[in-house]
């Protein structure tokens, strides 16, 4: 019997050749097959059928760091998990999410109940388990510093819940999931209340909508900052140095706004951003010999 109808058969559907340009921020011209995952136990059954069949999927969260392929060879699963809103209604010393929670709703009860920290999570569009995976973070922090314990789903269908700290996590990475883990809840911690964390959370809003383009189509920033002992090269800056900003290739644009985004004009293809964030490196490594590693999950 073949995985998909091994899933069938376990009451997982799955949508073939389905259109995925929605399902990336980047919006790139794409299709793909699609399974979606509504409890912790269709993961568990999911990861057992997956590896007996020796089967390699990618996972999906907002789709906001990941430029999806053409047509892809692999199958997407995405997590729609259940969730209560009403462990927002009060202050708690922890909150348990399931991985697909939006940043934006973690923001958003930040600000009415004031939790000092979580300004780090502000105007990043994520799930809570692609945060965790990407260790996302502003000018403010990142979430590393939030998290104290992650469930996970191995590649054997074992649940285990990790104790993290800080020194789990480096910059925009992990240092804990493997390849086929699959994160299905998170929990996080804050520092207190503070009657701040509202009016710092709009002004770092304010200030991200004035200097990042957060109406384009894009995947975040193309590279990482280069950061060695001696100093922090942010990409973005060389790359406007250059007087790249604006620069078109086919239906791609460096963003006029912020040199480190990529954005897409309408029907544009991973293969067109691979050929172009080649292009950019190349500039960046002739003109000013440093390599930056790309931050989007090419
Ligand atoms: C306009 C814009 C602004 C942005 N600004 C920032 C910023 O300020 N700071 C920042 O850090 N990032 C920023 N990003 C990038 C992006 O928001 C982050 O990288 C974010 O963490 C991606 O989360 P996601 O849920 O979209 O994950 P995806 O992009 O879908 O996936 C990213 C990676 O996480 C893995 N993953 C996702 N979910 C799970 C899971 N449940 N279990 C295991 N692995 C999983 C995927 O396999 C993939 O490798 C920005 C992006 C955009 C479009």
């Amino acid at each position: 019997m073949s995985f998909y109808e091994d899933l069938n058969k376990a009451g997982i559907q799955i949508e073939e050749g389905k259109d995925l340009t929605s399902f990336s921020t980047m919006r790139l011209r794409s299709t793909g097959d699609l399974i979606v995952l509504k409890s912790v136990e269709e993961i568990v059954t999911f990861q057992k059928l997956a590896k007996s069949n020796q089967q390699a999927f990618g996972i999906l969260g907002w789709g906001a760091n990941q430029p999806l392929p053409e047509r892809s060879t692999v199958p997407y699963i995405k997590l729609q998990l259940e969730f209560d809103k009403k462990i927002f209604d009060d202050v708690r010393d922890e909150y348990s999410l399931p991985a697909s929670v939006s940043l934006a709703t973690l923001t958003s009860a930040a600000s009415r109940l004031c939790l000092s920290g979580w300004e780090v999570l502000s105007g990043i569009p994520a799930s809570v388990g692609g945060a965790i995976a990407m260790n996302a973070g502003t000018a403010l922090g990142e979430i590393a510093k939030l998290v104290v314990r992650v469930g996970l789903c191995d590649e054997d269908g074992n649940l285990k819940s990790l104790e993290l700290c800080e020194k789990d996590f480096s910059y925009r990475r992990n240092n804990f999931l493997k390849k086929t883990d699959i994160i299905y809840q998170v929990t996080l911690k804050h520092y207190g209340v503070d009657k701040e964390v509202s009016t710092k959370i709009k002004n770092y809003l304010q200030y991200r909508n004035k200097t990042q383009p957060m109406n384009a189509w894009t995947c975040g920033c193309m590279f990482k900052n280069s950061v060695s002992e001696q100093k922090i090269c942010r990409a973005g800056e060389y790359i406007d140095i250059m007087g790249l900003k604006g620069l078109r290739f086919k239906n791609l644009r460096i963003s006029p706004v912020h040199a480190n985004f990529l954005e897409n004009l309408g029907d544009s293809t991973l293969e067109d951003v691979r050929e172009f964030i080649r292009f950019i490196r190349g500039q960046l490594k002739g003109q000013f010999g440093i390599e930056f590693e790309p931050e989007i999950k090419i």
